[in-house]
């Protein structure tokens, strides 16, 4: 099978530089039935503390991509209760730092409250699933949400709830520790050990192998299933680069990350390390219907909590009801 896109400028050299250096690897999603990573050993043990039964437990449904992000079967038989319970801290930040957006997309999360409902703590503003259209609740004369009724388009000022930065590079590197061959585990030791870590040595502000790169498309969530792909370093390249890259597809979002710290990858430290970007892998008549699309590079390398960061939303709509101005038109 053969898909060919037509690219902007941007992505075909980012595609063309990408795919010279790296070859696919790895590619898994949410399905339909429970699907299971790794094999069910006796006794199990875990991929991250290295942990095993009865030490730890197993009990939980582990899962690869967060079921905020829409994935309900996609599951881990190498993943501990504990270890479990540790990655669903990092995955609410994550969540969080997503915000508003989360109900905008309206991508089913865990639990009855599916959609989640978003509240602004300081405004007041709501936004929440109905059941036919998104709700929205303000008060007048404040400036939260503007519009632009001739293109339809909606613009929310919020903020995010309090997230820690690092935790959201701290998900991806997790999904992209799922994703390895057992046989490569024992080469990134130290990513996992950089998981767990709460201090940091050698300070890892700023440092640009954790910072997570992607692109944020318009319109309709374009991966409504979240799915992860994972691509290594092919054997021929000797450029100074890392040796793997996760690739997570979530809603409006692709995200990029390196699997940093690989014991292969060594001979990068304290190199200038280039670091190539995925390309957007998005037909440009996408764009055309639903404006452009945005790249970004998250610095995700704070262990601080971020509390009432703006966050600036806008969205198109296919129709807006103002039930203050059907008041109004009433009493003319
Ligand atoms: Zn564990």
């Amino acid at each position: 099978m053969k898909i060919s896109f037509e690219l902007d400028e941007l992505n075909s050299g980012r595609a063309e530089n990408f795919f010279t250096l790296y070859d696919f690897e790895n590619i898994v999603g949410d399905t339909t039935e429970k699907y299971y990573l790794g094999t069910k050993t006796i006794p199990r043990c875990c991929r991250f503390c290295n942990k095993k039964e009865p030490i730890v437990t197993f009990k939980k449904d582990a899962h690869v991509i967060p079921q905020f992000m829409g994935n309900k079967k996609l599951l881990s038989y190498f993943e501990c209760d504990a270890c479990n319970e540790l990655f669903s801290q990092y995955e609410s930040s994550f969540a969080n730092y997503i915000g508003a957006s989360r109900t905008i997309s309206q991508i089913p999360g865990q639990g009855k409250h599916k959609v989640p409902k978003f509240r602004d703590k300081k405004t007041g503003f709501t936004i929440e699933l109905g059941e036919k259209s998104l709700k929205m609740g303000f008060v007048e004369g404040h400036d939260e949400v503007s519009f632009d009724e001739k293109n339809n388009k909606l613009f929310i000022k919020t903020v995010r709830p309090s997230y820690v930065p690092l935790h959201i590079a701290k998900v991806i590197l997790k999904i992209g520790i799922c994703l390895l061959k057992e046989e490569d585990l024992e080469d990134y030791k130290s990513t996992i050990s950089f998981i767990f870590a709460d201090k940091y040595g050698n300070g890892i502000e700023g440092n640009e192998l954790l910072k997570v790169k992607g692109y944020f498309l318009p319109g309709p969530p374009k991966y409504p299933k979240p799915f992860v792909q994972l691509y290594t370093k092919k054997k021929t390249v000797d450029e100074l680069i890392p040796s793997k890259h996760v690739v997570v597809y979530y809603g409006n979002y692709v995200f990029q990350m390196c699997l940093p710290f690989c014991k292969t990858d060594n001979h990068l430290n304290g190199q200038q390390i280039s670091f190539p970007l995925f390309p957007l892998l998005v037909d440009n008549s996408y764009f055309d219907t639903y404006g452009p699309y945005q790249k970004f590079n998250l610095d995700t390398t704070s262990n601080e909590k971020k509390v009432n960061e703006p966050h600036s939303i806008t969205f198109s709509y296919k129709k807006l009801i103002k039930p203050e101005l059907l008041e109004d038109n009433k009493a003319d």
